[in-house]
């Protein structure tokens, strides 16, 4: 049986409060996730079950959500709901510890994994591009990437001798889902910031959510409000409405002073991509015409939008890829110096993951603000050591507006993660939480992926590409108790590009979520140091030793 995705206008929220209708509280969590990824609030286009990402679903049509909810609300709290690319199709008899669902998503076999094919199948219904968290049900809408995108800025100032980014002009592209994080990173960095974006609404979108501070169709209005901000030394975002692919050249042709040149359009996909002389209105028809004559289109805009930034480059500036495959497609697009840039993991990421750090997100069920505010000041109390833990929840707590269910994110790396995942559980089971607390993270993280144009680029041992590492990291967390797994493939960078793995887990304050909890969130960013251990990376096997990791070879 197959099936495809029919626009729907229809409202999903996931229920609030402590009084669920499933049989246990993993499958009530996983439930209310799935709604909360679908909320409007949330995600980019509901009514197509698209999160965020070009076209990652957090199910593969309308029927097959329904049948995913009902599905929960039904199986028993020893039993799992198998569920492939959006589509749950069986339920087995398992046991408590093993997870309520388990989730494959976009998976083909290695010479098949192209988009044409994955296109070809995704239209006879039978396969859903699952991105990183929007098939895996864990997506919090921009603020996910938020702090992600915070740290890597603040590490681009250290690298160029600053402690902020105060009196600097950073240029990017892309205001969607994960984007839009970029302007209001820029501005909690103390910098000035021009984004490009060829669809106003996304524009408008970021400025409604306060990630933006206004926008513009006219180019020069913007060039003088970010130039006049980064003399100044203000924090200040501005938008312009046009396509990267001319404005990028043409910023470089005025000599605007730029001081740091990233993307974030959805490059991964060149359908997802809009070719210079295609309007937004025209774009999906004319990509449903002819994708091949349309990515070939838009791998030249890439290829002209990355020239220019190799231009700035040789300018000067700091430019760095910001995980979405903009240079690979450039190259096809026939420019062949694409690659003159890193990209960011390499350059700016990879130490924090040599300790298992990464994003570490939770969720209040209750769906009250005033629970999240009080997780905040517990890891501020578990973590009085680190500083910029400390700033960034100072500065989450005052400036970030929560979308959907109330959440957070921060990133913690080994041996650290556990201690707040305990003490959650501890103030669910105390009452000090109104209701359980749902914990999880990005598939971007340090053990639970493999992406040769992101987060394993240029590993030291030449691995980037071997694929072991998630399988095993889904393994362990499934083996270890979490309440829901995923594998993905495709996920950042697209099809044939990455292979990663999910896994959250409920904290609904009993002891057994207390052994699940401090066994899943220890060992899985233990795959994390494990992986750079592995690799060769002298500060993962400092960590390893020093925090009781056991590698047989060390
Ligand atoms: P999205 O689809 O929600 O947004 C992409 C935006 O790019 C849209 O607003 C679109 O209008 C705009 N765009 C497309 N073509 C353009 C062009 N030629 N000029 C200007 N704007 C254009 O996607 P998203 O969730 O924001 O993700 C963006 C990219 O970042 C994806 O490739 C994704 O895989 C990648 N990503 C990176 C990270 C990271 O940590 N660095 C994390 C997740 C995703």
């Amino acid at each position: 049986m197959s099936d495809t995705v029919e626009p729907k206008s229809r409202t999903v929220r996931a229920p609030r409060g402590n009084t669920r209708t499933a049989k246990s509280w993993g499958a009530e969590a996983a439930k209310r996730m799935l709604m909360n990824n679908l909320d409007p609030e949330v995600a980019e286009h509901p009514e197509e079950l698209v999160v965020y990402g070009g076209t990652g679903r957090a199910a593969r049509s309308w029927a097959a959500y329904e049948a995913i909810v009902r599905t929960l609300d039904e199986i028993e709290p020893d039993e799992t709901l198998l569920v492939q690319s959006g589509k749950p199709v069986g339920v087995f008899r398992t046991h408590e510890w093993a997870p309520r669902v388990l989730i494959a998503n976009s998976n083909l076999v290695g010479d098949w994994a192209t988009w044409p094919e994955f296109r070809r199948l995704e239209e006879l219904g039978l396969t859903m591009y699952g991105q990183m968290t929007a098939g895996s049900w864990i997506y919090i809408g921009t603020q996910g990437i938020l702090q992600g995108t915070y740290e890597t800025f603040a590490a681009v100032a250290r690298s160029l001798g600053r402690d902020s980014l105060r009196g600097t002009l950073t240029l990017t592209a892309g205001a969607g889902g994960m984007g839009g994080a970029q302007p209001l990173a820029v501005t909690l960095n103390e910098g000035a910031v021009l984004i490009v974006d060829v669809d106003e609404t996304r524009l408008a979108r970021r400025v409604e959510h306060g990630y933006l501070d206004e926008y513009t169709h006219d180019l020069d209005a913007a060039v003088a409000r970010a130039v006049a901000a980064k003399d100044a030394g203000q924090a200040r975002s501005v938008g312009v409405v046009g396509n990267a692919a001319e404005i990028f050249p043409e910023l470089r042709r005025r000599g605007v002073p730029i001081d740091i040149v990233t993307d974030q359009t959805s490059a991964h996909d060149p359908l997802a991509y809009l070719p210079v002389g295609v309007s937004v209105a025209d774009w999906r028809a004319e990509a449903a015409r002819d994708p091949e004559e349309f990515t070939r289109r838009s791998r030249a805009s890439m290829a002209a939008h990355v020239e220019a930034m190799v231009g700035f480059l040789d300018d000067g500036a700091a430019v760095f890829d910001y995980g979405n495959s903009l240079r690979a497609e450039a190259e096809l697009g026939g420019f062949d110096r694409a690659f003159a840039f890193p990209g960011f993991v390499p350059a700016y990421i990879r130490p924090q993951f040599e300790e298992g750090r990464g994003p570490f997100r939770w969720v209040a069920l209750s769906g009250d603000p005033a629970d999240i505010a009080k997780t905040d000041r517990a890891i501020a109390e578990l973590f009085p050591q680190d500083t910029a833990l400390r700033r960034w929840l100072d500065k989450a707590g005052s400036s970030v507006q929560f979308e959907g269910l109330p959440a957070r994110i921060c990133w913690l790396g080994y041996q650290e993660r556990h201690l707040a995942g305990l003490k959650f559980n501890e103030m669910v089971a105390s009452g000090e939480l109104s209701a359980p607390i749902v914990i999880g993270r990005d598939h971007l993280d340090a053990g639970s992926v493999a992406s040769p144009y992101r987060e394993t680029e240029a590993m030291k041992d030449g691995s980037d590409a071997i694929a072991d590492w998630p399988l095993l990291n889904a393994l362990l967390n499934t083996a270890s108790g979490a309440s829901w797994v995923s594998l993905h493939h495709g996920g950042g960078v697209g099809i044939g590009r990455s292979i990663h793995a999910g896994q959250v887990t409920v904290a609904d304050g009993t002891d057994l979520a207390a052994e699940k909890l401090a066994r899943v969130l220890t060992n899985d960013p233990g795959t994390g140091v494990m992986r750079h251990v592995d690799a060769g990376y002298e500060h993962a096997r400092e960590v390893a030793r020093e925090r009781g990791l056991t590698i047989p070879m060390l």
